[in-house]
């Protein structure tokens, strides 16, 4: 097959699994297989760059940084919507429709999922997307098309080739925003608040290399403009569903005594929903009833938000008490008295950071408003002032730490990162702080580190109070009996922990970073960063020269992950723990063949076959220090087979079928730029 054919079928192929995962929902393709993809697309534009063109899945990365920012007029106003938020307002709606209509008119209507995240338009001419902008004011929003260009479940190509402007709606699924949330904390960066804050947030970064790392969806929910192709706003949809666009809305034509039914059959499907609806949009579908009832300056006359209730309960806040984290943090949580929401049974609730407590002026003793809004935990919202006694007390952040009793220190939060919020962090400096200890050895214990099962709350409570364990390379050097001594600890219980701690010491070097929780590090960065440096002790032996260079080189890693890095190889603490691993054999180097070094080979995979001058293990060695990739039969993906004597004709044969390249063992030294070792 030539590369151009090549292409055309990786980059079929690679579109179709963005859309069966981020449209439909649905998807066959394990991530490895699907990077592999990538990866071979990526080689095959580097060996061809005429193949790469701008709506190729390769420019899903992001392009360069937005310097400043560029505004763009809309054709038509981006409008709100109406609201309404009881049934006679809804009713309200409708006398003003039925009025503003001729007689021999009778509306139908179309009834929506309000999504929750922010609002998007985006012009397709000539069947790529040409323009992305944000509503903005209304009239003029900021142009934002390489953020949109990186979000999978816009189609970068549809069969159609006018000019159409669609408008739709930026989310982020709720598991994605969980996953989100989980990575942020192992970077030491703060939560979002929901989806709906971290979605607004990234359509509008400056970087689009950043955007592409959110896990950003777009649902269309209006055809704005270009050939009126249909009469209504259901076939619209139907539409732009057969190009390929996301609209997965689910929407009713119906007449208006059933549109409550409607809505109320979305209010209670709404908590089995991917992404957050905050509300049901009512639709008149004809267009050409739109156009008879018009808008208003700031709404259309023809559409309304019909809001849901937000789950919200009132309660007594009985007590903030002070959580101290991983790194110190200090946080303030509520206790509040018991109340049923959405539900469950409530009895804490977050506060986010003493700011908010200040701004909000909540006291302890005060009827408060606790809300859950995609958050797990659900978040004090309001006081109610009216229920006030005067026996209320403000809250101050401690000035000691309430773990070990240090000074606290305040600092002031990323200035960058606006839609955290701004006041100061209050920390614990103490590196040795019990709580702090604690919250490590969870962290270091969590599934997506080294996962370590049985190990509870209670045990490592009792572990580090009676100071059995005061980091991480401790838990290395308890015994079963050692553990079954300590109270509430069966023997039975006993050797299940130790033998989960023993099976995790077996964990990859990418587990074992992303446990030790190096500042800005996440799961993903930390597998990049094992790739690289294959063992501790390497790192470890590393000058920080070394290291710079090492981490500096790796994909996507910026300024202040390199730098944490090297900060955190360079802290003497962190070293001795580290150090006390290495020796205690905790870690396994990361598999050879993952290590994606760059190199003459990279982007290729092989698969080695026959009799060859070397043994078989060696010449894989070489293709790997190459930047080569290895496999060991040969499948669809494979780019070469190297043949030795007595070649098996099936592997022949397989390598036709799937048009993989046949070279001899001194051809394969040849790619290499290196002569066959004698
Ligand atoms: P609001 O900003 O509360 O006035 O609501 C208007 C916004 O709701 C629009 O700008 C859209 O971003 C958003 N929206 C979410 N889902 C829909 C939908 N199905 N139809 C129209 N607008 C929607
Ligand atoms: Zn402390």
């Amino acid at each position: 097959m030539n590369p151009a054919q090549r292409h055309a079928e990786l980059v079929r192929e690679i579109d179709a699994h963005n859309y069966r995962y981020y449209v439909l929902d649905d998807t066959v393709v394990t991530d490895a297989d699907f990077d592999k993809l990538l990866r071979e697309l990526t080689a095959l534009e580097e060996a061809h760059p005429d193949l790469r063109t701008p709506d190729s899945p390769t420019q899903r990365v992001g392009g360069e940084a937005r310097s400043q920012v560029a505004q763009v007029k809309h054709g038509t106003r981006m409008m709100s919507l109406d609201n309404a938020y009881a049934p006679d307002e809804l009713a309200e709606f409708h006398r003003r429709v039925v009025e503003g209509l001729p007689d021999a008119e009778t509306p139908r209507f179309c009834v929506e999922p309000k999504l929750d995240g922010a609002s998007v338009e985006v012009v397709y001419d000539g069947g790529r997307v040409v323009q992305a902008s944000t509503r903005g004011d209304g009239t003029i929003g900021e142009e934002i098309t390489e953020n949109v260009r990186t979000i999978r479940s816009v189609p970068l190509r549809i069969p159609h080739t006018g000019r159409i402007t669609l408008r739709g709606e930026i989310i982020i699924y709720r598991r994605d925003h969980d996953a989100l949330n989980t990575e942020r904390e192992a970077q030491g960066l703060e939560p979002f608040a929901n989806p709906r804050n971290a979605a607004a947030g990234a359509v509008r970064m400056l970087d689009p290399r950043e955007v592409a790392r959110r896990p950003l969806r777009a649902v269309f929910y209006h055809l704005v403009e270009g050939p009126r192709l249909h009469a209504t706003q259901h076939e619209s949809l139907e539409w732009l569903e057969a190009q390929g666009l996301p609209t997965h809305l689910r929407q009713t034509v119906i007449a208006w005594d059933e549109v409550a039914a409607a809505i109320d059959v979305i209010d209670r499907a709404r908590a089995t929903y991917p992404f957050e609806t905050d509300g049901a949009v009512i639709k008149v579908d004809a267009y050409r009833q739109q156009d008879m009832l018009g808008m208003t300056s700031k709404f259309p006359k023809w559409a309304i938000a019909y809001k849901f209730k937000a789950e919200q309960a009132r309660t007594r806040l009985l007590a903030i008490t002070v959580q101290v984290g991983r790194t110190g943090t200090l946080t303030p949580v509520a206790s509040v008295d018991p109340v049923e929401l959405a539900g469950t049974t409530v009895s804490r609730a977050t506060l986010h950071n003493a700011g908010m407590i200040e701004a909000l002026d909540i006291r302890v003793g005060d009827m408060v408003f606790i809300q859950k809004a995609g958050e797990v935990i659900p978040q004090v919202t309001g006081v109610d002032v009216t229920a006030r006694t005067g026996t209320e007390e403000k809250f101050r952040m401690p000035a000691l730490c309430p773990s070990c009793g240090t000074p606290v220190a305040r600092e002031l939060r990323d200035a960058d990162k606006p839609e955290l919020g701004l006041g100061a962090a209050t920390r614990c400096p103490n590196r040795a702080c019990p709580e702090q200890v604690k919250q490590r050895i969870f962290y270091f214990s969590r599934r997506f580190a080294m996962d370590v099962d049985h190990l509870g709350t209670a045990l490592v409570d009792q572990l580090v109070e009676q100071g059995i364990v005061k980091d991480m390379a401790d838990l290395y050097s308890l015994t079963a009996e050692r553990i079954a001594v300590l109270a509430r600890m069966g023997e039975k219980s006993a050797q299940n922990v130790f033998a989960s701690i023993e099976r995790s010491k077996a964990s990859t070097l990418d587990r074992l970073l992303c446990g030790l929780g190096i500042p800005q590090i996440g799961q993903v960065a930390a597998r990049q960063l094992a790739e690289e440096m294959h063992t501790l002790d390497r790192m470890l032996s590393m000058s920080a020269d070394e290291a710079r260079e090492h981490v500096g080189a790796i994909h996507g890693f910026g300024p202040k992950m390199v730098d944490s890095v090297v900060a955190f190889l360079a802290d003497p603490d962190q070293r001795e723990l580290m150090r006390k691993l290495v020796k205690l054999g905790v870690g396994r180097p990361q598999p050879r063949d993952e290590v994606a070094t760059d190199g003459p080979l990279k982007g290729m995979t092989f698969c080695v076959t026959g009799v060859l001058s070397r043994k078989r293990e060696e010449v894989h060695a070489d293709i790997r220090a190459a930047g080569g990739e290895v496999h060991d039969s040969v499948k669809k993906t494979t780019t070469v087979l190297v043949a030795g004597d007595k070649t098996g004709k099936s592997k022949l044969d397989q390598a036709k079928k799937y048009g993989t390249k046949v070279v001899t063992e001194p051809q394969l030294y040849d790619m290499m730029g290196a002569p066959a070792a004698s």
